[in-house]
């Protein structure tokens, strides 16, 4: 039996190969729900539903900047499925950059991804959730919104991540009385494509020495605590930050 039996999820930006997002989808259908996934690219996100196991998968492009766009691709999905029950806001981007060397087009690209893009589409699920009086969203932060960067991401970042905190404590209050629960994940250093290529040998071993458990997390490791808080065995946890990081943020 799995944890994920009869539901139906949504997880954004889960088109990448060896990234969160498809991590998460592949241990949500091995759990038995039947997932959508939503990216920039439409044939992308195709294929990496047909990747999964199970049958029944969805790929649909939905820039998830874009409101309406957002609002179309969870109006397609509850009417295909008929209810949706779980959303994993995954997209997100990052740039290492210096204080003093963001310019306004890189504030944008990057706050908006993770931030109006978390916001676009709890909105767009939220009524539905609501009317079902169940739902669960799990939000992607990151470490470097609780400690200040210092893996790879600027401090605009930085700023991204605390804002999608702020948002999911701000949200999990809200939409509490109504069932539906909303959570984040701060993952520390985690190998996928975000950094594959651009993390000098020297900063590597820089963040490895941060790093307790010394290893860079997996995508898995990711997956398996957004299960948990997809899934009922967190059934009383609202408005948390799990902490999936090797023991990076012990004092
Ligand atoms: P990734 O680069 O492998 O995948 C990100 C995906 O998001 C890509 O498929 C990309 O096409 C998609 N995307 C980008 N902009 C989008 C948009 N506007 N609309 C829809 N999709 C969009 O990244 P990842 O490492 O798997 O990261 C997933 C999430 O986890 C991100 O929010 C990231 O900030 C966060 N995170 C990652 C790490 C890490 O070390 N990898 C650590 C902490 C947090």
């Amino acid at each position: 039996m799995g944890l994920l039996d009869g539901k139906y999820a949504i997880i954004t930006g889960a088109a990448s190969p060896r990234g969160l997002g498809k991590a998460t989808a592949r241990l949500f259908a091995e759990h038995g729900a039947t997932v959508a996934i939503l990216d920039l690219d439409e044939a992308l996100a195709a294929a990496a539903a047909a990747d999964l196991p199970g049958e029944g998968h969805v790929g649909l492009a939905c820039n998830v900047i874009d409101k309406d766009a957002c609002q179309t691709a969870a109006d397609t999905l509850i009417e295909k499925w008929g209810a949706v029950d779980i959303l994993v806001n995954n997209a997100g981007i990052t740039q290492p950059l210096k204080l003093m060397d963001i310019m306004p087009e890189n504030y944008d690209a990057v706050t908006d991804v993770s931030l109006r893009g978390t916001l676009y589409m709890t909105q767009a699920l939220t009524p539905h959730f609501r009317e079902r009086k169940t739902g669960s969203i799990v939000n992607l932060s990151s470490v470097s919104a609780q400690r200040g960067g210092g893996i790879f991401g600027g401090p605009h970042y930085s700023a991204a991540k605390a804002g999608v905190l702020g948002l999911t404590k701000a949200a999990a209050r809200e939409l509490a009385p109504d069932g539906v629960r909303v959570n984040a994940l701060c993952p520390g250093f985690i190998a996928t494509d975000i950094t594959a290529g651009k993390l000098t040998e020297e900063m590597r071993t820089l963040v490895l020495a941060g790093i307790p458990m010394g290893r860079a997390g997996t995508a898995e490791d990711v997956a398996g605590c957004a299960l948990f808080l997809a899934s009922d065995l967190s059934a009383y946890c609202t408005g948390t930050e799990v902490d999936v990081n090797g023991g990076s943020l012990i004092h």
